[in-house]
């Protein structure tokens, strides 16, 4: 919304398309859309990152309607794109702008800043760096940081600092307007920032060198047991592809399935979708080498059960309470408060 605030002032309303990689989250198409984008998907090269030739390629055939390229980096596979300077200054050279989707903070902190790699806007999902709640609906915030050119379009009211200390400035006639009651979800804020100054810069730089030690440790232990489709040094996570088990019959479902009989959290599915029987690995910074390394025996375990009993994996989970779900309902219709059924009551 401030990107499109911004074209609109100078009088380029008419750009209406945002730029997103193929691996991207689907929130970034959603959030384009529900800002009245277009979007247009950049294909990824064989190192994970944006296919510079492909970007020149669709740039040039869309002159004039770019509105904005939307990325992460690290990204979705958790590489660093390292034309990442390039990429901005093509993009910026057509008049479009750079957006950070700031869910994989947790590989740069105190390391590089998304300002310096070229972009204009960034938000930060805090639940996925800053230690706040995540899951179960929330509550969620996500401030967002910009560029000057774009501080006039910011939401408001804003705080600002008098001689008689903080005061709420009203938003300027260029704003996108206010676009949360209050001061949204104020507690989150106050856990992130706490999480922030209880670290500290050095703090945090630790945060990110242990995230990115930690993903890069487990990657290198496991990857003659699962296929690893982009192999470089990853930043704080890693995909694994479960192509060789999908050969025997176990797809990556199962293998998490699996996991939940170690008592272990399984990692992410299916997910980003340019890699086939995707699991997204990410041990984060707070682990400890104990941990991974029981993290990387049960995965050795699993990858040998694979090829010898599949069928165990097939009917895992076997220790849970419940076994399967149909996860699509219990998001659609969740059944949050337990009740006897009428019959078992009566016996
Ligand atoms: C998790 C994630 C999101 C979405 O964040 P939520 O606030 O949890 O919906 C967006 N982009 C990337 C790259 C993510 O990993």
């Amino acid at each position: 919304m401030i990107i499109k605030a911004y074209h609109t002032h100078r009088g380029e309303g008419h750009r209406d398309i945002v730029l997103i990689p193929d691996g991207a989250h689907g929130t970034n198409p959603a959030s384009a859309t529900l800002a009245d984008y277009q979007t247009v998907e950049l294909k990824s090269n064989a190192r994970g990152g944006v296919d510079v030739e492909h970007l020149k390629q669709v740039l040039a055939a869309h002159q004039g309607k770019i509105a904005a390229l939307m990325m992460t980096n690290p990204n979705t596979l958790g590489v660093f794109d390292e034309n990442i300077v390039e990429i901005a200054k093509l993009v910026h050279e057509v008049g479009g702008q750079l957006y950070y989707d700031g869910a994989n903070a947790n590989a740069i902190m105190g390391i590089t800043r998304p300002g310096d790699m070229g972009f204009d806007v960034v938000h930060l999902n805090l639940h996925k760096t800053a230690s706040t709640p995540h899951g179960g609906g929330g509550p969620g915030a996500g401030p967002i940081g910009v560029a000057k050119h774009m501080v006039p379009f910011l939401p408001g009211p804003l705080p600002a600092k008098g001689r008689q200390g903080y005061f709420w400035e009203d938003a300027g006639p260029l704003s996108i307007g206010r676009v949360r009651a209050g001061a949204g979800n104020f507690l989150v804020l106050v856990r992130a920032y706490t999480y922030i100054r209880s670290n500290g810069p050095d703090g945090l730089r630790h945060v990110s060198n242990s995230a990115v030690l930690n993903a890069n440790y487990v990657m290198r232990a496991l990857q003659e047991y699962y296929d690893l489709p982009f192999d470089r040094t990853c930043m704080h996570e890693f995909v694994f592809s479960a192509n060789r088990q999908k050969a025997l019959g176990v797809r990556a479902l199962d293998i998490s399935k699996r996991l939940l009989d170690f008592g272990v959290h399984p990692p992410t599915n299916y997910f980003p979708l340019i890699v086939p029987e995707a699991l997204m690995i990410e041990p984060t910074e707070t682990e400890t080498k104990e941990t991974l390394d029981d993290f990387i025996a049960i995965m050795k375990q699993i990858a040998e059960e694979a090829e010898h009993q599949p069928g165990l994996l097939l009917e895992a989970p076997h220790v849970t309470v419940v076994g399967r779900l149909d996860e699509a309902l219990a998001a659609r219709k969740p059944n949050l408060r337990w009740q006897p059924e009428p019959e078992a009551a009566t016996v």
